[in-house]
């Protein structure tokens, strides 16, 4: 039985098997193909939807693991698909350079955060999708094909593919020059972020805030503060770029230090995430509407409210597809039913042009998908001829991708 890191994804696939190299990848894939089987991958098991799902072969590409090349002129990384973001940090650095962005984990396999486009904040970067410069993939056959930049189209659609073009066995991201950064995380109110929303979004490197519905919600992120009360607060982080002069500190909430180390932080399995984007200048109107129907409408909903920015990018099925977006993001308490919660978040962010995460939750259908990704036809012819039986595909990816 295979489940996810917070539990509310699991099944029993119909085999499962961890290859050692890309050429056991491309046998496996061949048999499966040949006796019918579907295929499906599992990466660090940190999305929410039933992407992984399969009733054929699950794939544990946990042991291709680790950065494989590194060209520090051309700002350039190779690495195998179940590298975890975190196994970028030394050899990175050691050759001078740094992961252009980063989330709030680290703990992701490359190819898992790349398939569905996992993003951290700032709108001068994009998501990791978006640093995708080269895939090897395993298709429907068995074949070994690599996707690059002399196929720029195929590229598009291999930048965000949640697996259905084959088994990514290695990817090449473009990186850059290895950099410190400089924390400062307040609590403010929310009428004091939304007064300086321009300021925050374009004149730093990161921002993000969460806001906090109830003094228990800052408790479940793991979010900590001096002031008394918390209720109906901003969590507000700003990460800029630390000068030469500035040394290393680490005094929680201004700390200076490696960028890598500067990132991450750490969560317990205890939220159920929706996730959705809504381009970039609609932002502070959503963002406002939000905060209304969690507060008068449905006082249930405690979990922080996460607020950041992407910039744009031109992967068929990016959530940032042509446009910076503002991500906004809630979460339900596992064992509640928090449906209609997360189903009226839908229709309000529905209401501002808002795309899904495709890791967490969403109630995208066919029809919101084509009228809010303008070339997922585009990716979709793509996927049929690089897996015309569909053995990528699972019940889920079926209804919107088939
Ligand atoms: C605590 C927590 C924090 C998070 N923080 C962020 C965040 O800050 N920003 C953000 O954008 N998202 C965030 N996420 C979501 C997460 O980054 C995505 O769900 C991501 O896809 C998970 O990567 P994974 O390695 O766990 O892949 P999985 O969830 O295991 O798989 C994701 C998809 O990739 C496919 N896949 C994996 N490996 C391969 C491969 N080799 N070839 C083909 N397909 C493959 C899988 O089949 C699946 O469809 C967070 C999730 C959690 C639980």
């Amino acid at each position: 039985m295979w489940s996810n890191w917070v539990g509310n994804q699991s099944f029993t696939p119909g085999y499962a098997a961890a290859p050692a190299s890309e050429d056991e990848v491309a046998a496996m894939v061949s048999d499966a193909h040949e006796r019918g089987f579907k295929v499906r991958v599992a990466g660090a098991r940190h999305s929410f939807t039933p992407i992984v799902q399969t009733d054929g072969l699950l794939l544990d590409l946990s042991d291709l693991r680790g950065v494989i090349g590194t060209d520090a002129r051309r700002k350039r990384a190779t690495a195998l698909a179940g590298t975890l973001i975190r196994d970028f940090y030394e050899p990175l650095w050691s050759e001078g350079l740094a992961l252009k962005n980063q989330g709030d984990i680290d703990t992701q396999q490359i190819a898992g955060a790349v398939a569905t486009a996992t993003h951290g904040s700032g709108i001068r970067n994009t998501c990791f999708s978006g640093a995708v410069r080269g895939v090897r993939i395993v298709t429907a056959g068995g074949a070994i094909r690599d996707i690059d930049e002399s196929e720029p189209e195929l590229l598009r659609a291999a930048q965000v593919s949640i697996g259905m073009l084959g088994v990514m066995t290695r990817l090449e991201l473009e990186v850059t020059d290895a950099y410190r950064l400089t924390e400062q995380i307040d609590l403010w109110s929310w009428d004091a972020v939304l007064e300086r929303w321009d300021e925050l979004v374009h004149e730093h490197r990161h921002f993000g805030f969460f806001w906090l519905p109830t003094e228990e919600s800052a408790a479940l992120y793991n979010l900590s503060s001096h002031d008394e009360t918390m209720a109906d607060k901003c969590y507000v982080k700003i990460y800029d770029d630390a000068g030469p002069e500035q040394p290393d500190s680490a005094v929680v909430g201004r700390r200076t230090d490696r960028c890598y180390r500067i990132y991450p932080m750490v969560y317990d399995p205890n939220f159920h995430e929706l996730e959705y984007f809504v381009p970039l200048e609609l932002g502070p109107d959503a963002l406002s509407a939000m905060r209304d129907l969690m507060l008068r409408r449905l006082p249930d909903s405690i979990f922080p409210l996460e607020v950041r920015t992407v910039g744009p990018d031109d992967a068929y099925l990016s959530p940032n597809y042509k446009t910076a977006t503002t991500v906004i993001s809630v979460s339900g308490k596992p064992g509640t039913d928090y449906w209609a919660y997360l189903r009226s978040v839908d229709a309000l962010l529905s209401e501002f042009s808002a795309r899904v995460h495709w890791g967490k939750l969403h109630f995208l259908t066919r029809e919101r998908l084509h009228a809010l990704y303008p070339e997922a036809d585009v990716f979709i012819r793509a996927r049929r001829e690089l897996d015309p039986t569909g053995m990528f595909l699972n019940d889920h990816l079926r209804e919107l991708f088939a």
